[in-house]
């Protein structure tokens, strides 16, 4: 019988580009009710992104990165948003695409840009290579967290440090620095007086956007910290001393400072992508919008926070207003899709900016008004915590809200709303065997093809080059055809690297074999949506699938297209070996070094963050080894003489080598500290989140020591794999080198796992000894 369609048609792209506060808070906005039929991607360059309003006392060490960060992915999933992680470079107004810096170009109907701003002057001599910027935020952490580091490493050193830029965030800055370091070298048993740390400020006075007693109060804590304050000099360059490794500031009223590390905070630029971009920008570079946040220029592009100027009513660039910001964005955002009037929004002039002066005392400051006290610390600390718990333990899944109808649509005259979207009428059903139309994958097809370089192969006689009712290929004389196939539902919703992920996956199963990928064919199921997006999730998802053919060198043949309820991807791969030389799951001797190539841990995971509940720089560590192909590694295995290889994939570490020693009439003992595990596997374990095929996966807990049940690693062994890497037995004389060349060739993790002992029975002996399995792979690198 023929399935109706009950998920919404997908008929309008909103994109977000960045997910700066303004963002944030949209995302937070939609998920409480998102609109049927919408789909709300954010394309962002990271999943941490920093709360400016905590990111002085992040830096003097009073929260924690996770207080202080909105991790966006447990947000995007609240608000049902796909992520797509990495920067826009450019924007093709005419076709209406973000153009990404690895992604295919993203298409969208109506586009948001947050992505702030960049420190001014950078252009500096010598400020880009030896100054570090305050933006983006990431990079100025990274340099925070060494420079820490090396004074813990030699405290007794004297260090001097230079801030440029004397705004509030600068000297806010230049007090968290001070404060930090001061503490800790205390706590390092050394004076403060160690420290030099100087603030070069090119105006008369510190924070001249604040009223004079808050200036004033600046300038005395500055003083009674000891910081030396530089007023009236411009930098005008910065030189490296080759001999001390010191930066050397010049200022033009004649100052010269000598530096070990120099943070440029001086006033926010415009960042430089969007200067060829055609949107309407000041004379800055920043985006010209309206009171609706809609850009002067294009009526479907909306932009906030430090990157848009309001025309009417421009403001400092500073956090407060972008947060203000969010709920007007999201409700025009929600406004236009639908087609209804959108409503003007006006800035508060005056804000009330909490400045931490350190030692847990605050300046309160509006207008006129200043008050330095403890209290307003505490005030600040309460807004700040207050603002990022709107961001945590959100209700995700089926908790979460129902989507809501959307209001009938309503146009005024005189306002742009979005072209209309036909809804394919009527719905489609599955009788047709849900097939894409021709014209969708044609068009896909072509782009692809244009906009990325195609493996050609001789062995391919009737391919997509030459539709035909099959895919014809040859096989060499002599060399075996290997067979497999995979399918699956998608597990990011990112198409270009799900459709990467899920071909190295089935991929997985050749190498394993020891076999050469030789010809592809792909299944795909895209999402109910109009033609033109079909269209796009096609284009996005054999983007990504050529890319990884590339790497594996096999041509696509051919394939399937259907629509349903959800994106889902499989592949039939053809590969070619030497009927002599297959790596098969037999022939493990005991003696033998189990090689596992890649961490465990993306079953737990992957059902952790289907419930917002994984950390978003966790998942982005897992889909890096996701990403990274068994390929290199096979061809290791066989240089090595591997006696038997497996891909570790849905039957777990457990399931997967009980095969093996089936086959191979062996048992093996496995060091459970010496089993690579991706970041946060361990935590997600304990919280007692596991994939749905886990609890079968458990049977294979029969034939494993239970000795060590208890211990955290345990439940990894039957943790279903997604992606995962190569497990393979290879005589113990050539596991060292063998794990040092898989270590050389980017298999970072990869570890002596265990040895295969001699036995009737298959069986997985366990042990937990810590300093041996380091040892173990310590002589193994070496
Ligand atoms: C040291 C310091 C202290 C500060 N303290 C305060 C304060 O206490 N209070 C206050 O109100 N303001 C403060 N500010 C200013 C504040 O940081 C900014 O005004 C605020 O961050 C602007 O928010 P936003 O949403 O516009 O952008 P951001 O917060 O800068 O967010 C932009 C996001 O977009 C991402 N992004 C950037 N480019 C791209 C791209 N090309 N593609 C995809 N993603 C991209 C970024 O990674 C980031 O996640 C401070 C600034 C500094 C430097």
């Amino acid at each position: 019988m023929a399935m109706m369609q009950t998920e919404p048609t997908i008929s309008t792209d909103v994109v977000l580009v960045g997910g700066g506060h303004t963002h944030a808070l949209v995302l937070r906005r939609w998920g409480m009710a998102p609109l049927p039929g919408v789909r709300l991607t954010l394309l962002s360059d990271l999943v941490d992104t920093p709360y400016s309003g905590m990111l002085p006392s992040y830096v003097a060490g009073r929260y924690s990165f996770d207080e202080a960060h909105i991790d966006l992915r447990p947000l995007a999933r609240f608000a049902q948003c796909r992520l797509v992680v990495d920067r826009a470079v450019g924007l093709d107004l005419a076709r209406q695409r973000v153009l990404c810096a690895t992604h295919p170009p993203l298409a969208y109907d109506v586009l948001s840009i947050d992505t702030g701003s960049t420190p001014a002057t950078l252009s500096v001599p010598g400020a880009a290579e030896y100054a570090i910027a305050a933006k983006p935020v990431p990079a100025l952490l990274r340099q925070w967290q060494q420079l820490i580091e090396q004074v813990e490493a030699h405290p007794q050193r004297p260090l001097t440090l230079a801030v440029v830029g004397g705004g509030v965030g600068g000297v806010e800055l230049t007090i968290a620095v001070h404060e930090r370091l001061v503490e800790l070298l205390k706590a390092l048993g050394q004076p403060a007086t160690n420290l030099t740390l100087h603030l070069v400020h090119r105006g008369e006075e510190l924070a001249p956007e604040r009223n004079r007693w808050t200036r004033r109060r600046l300038a005395r804590v500055l003083r009674s910290r000891g910081i030396q304050v530089h007023l009236n000099e411009a930098v005008k360059e910065i030189c490296l001393d080759e001999s001390s490794g010191q930066r050397r500031v010049r200022g033009a009223a004649g100052l010269v400072v000598s530096c070990d590390r120099l943070f440029w905070v001086t006033s926010a630029a415009a960042p430089a992508w969007l200067q060829d971009s055609g949107l309407s920008l000041d004379d800055q570079g920043f985006i010209q919008v309206g009171d609706t946040l809609q850009t002067r220029s294009h009526p479907n592009v909306f932009a906030a926070g430090d990157v848009a100027t309001m025309v009417s009513h421009p403001r400092p660039k500073a956090g407060v207003f972008a947060v203000r910001q969010g709920p007007p964005l999201a409700d025009n955002l929600r406004r236009y899709v639908q087609g209804q009037p959108l409503k003007p929004f006006r800035p508060q002039r005056q804000f009330l900016s909490l400045i931490e002066t350190g030692d847990g005392r605050a300046i309160a400051d509006r207008g006129p008004i200043s008050v330095e006290s403890p209290l307003a610390h505490r005030w600040k600390d309460r807004i700040d915590r207050q603002f990022m718990a709107r961001f945590q333990d959100l209700p995700i899944g089926p908790m979460s809200a129902p989507p809501r109808r959307p209001a009938p649509p309503h146009f005024e005259p005189g306002q742009a709303p979005l072209p209309p979207t036909p809804h394919p009428s009527p719905p489609p059903c599955a009788g047709c065997g849900s097939k894409v139309g021709s014209a969708a994958l044609t068009a896909a097809l072509r782009r692809v093809r244009q906009d990325f370089p195609e493996v050609a192969s001789d062995a391919v006689l009737i391919g997509l080059d030459t539709p035909d009712d099959a895919a014809v290929v040859t096989v060499p004389p002599g060399m075996a055809l290997v067979q497999t196939v995979d399918y699956f539902t998608a597990l990011v919703d990112d198409p270009f690297l799900f459709a990467q992920i899920c071909l190295k996956h089935c991929l997985g199963d050749l190498y394993a074999m020891g076999a050469q990928p030789h010809t592809v064919l792909a299944l795909v199921q895209v999402p109910y949506a109009t033609p033109a997006k079909q269209t796009e999730m096609l284009y996005q998802i054999l983007a990504g699938t050529t890319k990884g053919l590339l790497v594996a060198n096999a041509p696509l043949v051919g394939g399937h297209t259907t629509v349903g309820p959800q994106l889902a991807l499989g592949f039939a791969c053809n590969g070619i070996a030497s009927p002599n030389t297959l790596l098969r799951k037999s022939g493990m001797q005991p003696g033998d070094a189990l090689i596992l190539t890649q961490p465990l841990g993306t079953g737990t995971l992957f059902a952790a963050d289907m419930q917002g509940r994984a950390k978003g720089r966790w998942i982005e560590a897992a889909i890096a080894h996701l990403l990274t192909p068994n390929q290199a590694a096979a061809a290791i295995f066989c240089a090595h003489g591997a006696t038997a290889c497996t891909d570790v994939t849905g039957f777990g570490l457990a399931g997967h080598l009980l095969e093996m020693l089936r086959a191979s009439g062996a048992a093996a003992t496995l060091t459970l500290e010496a089993l690579p595990v991706l970041p946060g596997a361990i935590d997600t374990v304990k919280a007692g989140l596991f994939s749905s095929l886990y609890p079968q996966n458990l049977q294979a807990a029969d034939f494993v020591d239970r000795r060590w049940g208890n211990h955290p690693i345990y439940p990894l062994l039957f943790d279903p794999q997604t992606a995962g890497g190569l497990l393979a037995a290879v005589p113990a004389a050539a596991a060292n080198s063998c794990l040092a060349e898989l270590h050389r060739q980017g298999y970072k993790t990869a570890a002596v796992i265990g040895r295969v002992t001699p036995a009737a029975a298959p069986a997985i002996a366990l042990t937990a000894d810590q300093a041996a399995s380091h040892r173990q792979n310590r002589e193994a690198i070496l």
